[in-house]
């Protein structure tokens, strides 16, 4: 029997480039008549013992999650980490480089920005736009906005912030597998983060010769042909199914929690995974 209980894997608090807290990401959780979710903030997992201490409260299940950056030549590809170890796994231990790394290339990406004539960006402005280190181009991307220097968060991607726009910098420099490998060793499972965005399916087959257990399916606005195809090849690979909205407050108005879900069922798999 199917039971109607949801799960959204793929929520961002204001530790990376949400404007949520996570107490107002559970809260809203609860408002969705979601049972579980999971916080997965970009290079950090500072949300959690905030998360876990709300979610105490009306008895819904967190998991404990992260979205990593690694890079495929130019091309960012994102691997989702749930169930790892939090106290100093090896994967939590590298976070403080990999913000580094963030910090470190956002001062670029400023310097460039201001030397195409715009000189009135502060790295400052924008770091403090996240609660953690964890600072990123959607942030740079809403100052841009109200600084009129765009019109639109994707403009600003477009013009400048995208993998190929002129005020691009790379973060810090880790392949899919190594992300993988990070998650693995810190006894989680690794999951690759909205392939139908991504657009790297030909890297999947080594990916999961490298440990890679899951894509992630469901996914805001994505069609359920789209989502057959992903579910086909999960199954072909052997890999767990997930999913998640990917919210990230007032941040992105393209989705919010719950947006889109994961079946009850699939998490109790991926809670097998995690354990095995
Ligand atoms: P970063 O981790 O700093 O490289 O920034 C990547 C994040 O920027 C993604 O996770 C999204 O939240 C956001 N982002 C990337 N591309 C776009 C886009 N075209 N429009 C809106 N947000 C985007
Ligand atoms: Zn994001
Ligand atoms: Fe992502
Ligand atoms: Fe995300």
């Amino acid at each position: 029997m199917m039971s109607d209980r949801r799960a959204d894997l793929h929520i961002h608090t204001h530790y990376s480039d949400s404007t949520m807290s996570p107490q107002n990401v559970v809260r809203e959780a609860v408002k969705s008549l979601l049972t579980c979710i999971s916080i997965t903030d970009h290079d950090s997992v500072a949300g959690m013992p905030e998360a876990a201490a709300e979610a105490a409260k009306s008895g819904l299940e967190v998991i404990a999650g992260v979205e990593l950056s690694s890079e495929h030549g130019r091309k960012d590809v994102h691997i989702l980490g749930y169930g790892f170890e939090l106290k100093k796994s090896p994967l939590v231990m590298k976070l403080k480089e990999m913000q580094q790394a963030r910090m470190d290339r956002m001062k670029k990406m400023v310097a460039k920005i201001n030397s195409l004539g715009f000189g009135e960006i502060r790295f400052e402005d924008v770091a403090s736009r996240t609660k953690s280190d964890a600072v990123g181009r959607l942030h740079l991307a809403q100052l841009l906005v109200e600084k009129k220097v765009v019109t639109n968060i994707e403009m600003a991607f477009e013009k400048y912030l995208g993998e190929d726009a002129q005020a691009y910098y790379s973060k810090y420099k880790q392949t899919p597998l190594e992300a993988i490998r990070l998650i693995k060793d810190s006894g989680g499972v690794a999951v690759m983060a909205h392939p139908m965005l991504t657009s790297r399916d030909e890297i999947i087959p080594e990916l999961v010769r490298g440990g890679l257990d899951g894509l992630e399916v469901y996914y805001p606005n994505c069609s359920m042909e789209v989502a057959n195809f992903y579910i086909k090849l999960a199954a072909k690979h052997k890999l767990l199914i997930t999913g998640g909205s990917d919210a990230h407050g007032a941040g992105k108005k393209s989705t919010y929690i719950g947006k889109a879900y994961l079946p009850y069922e699939h998490v109790e798999e991926l809670k097998k995974r995690i354990h095995a």
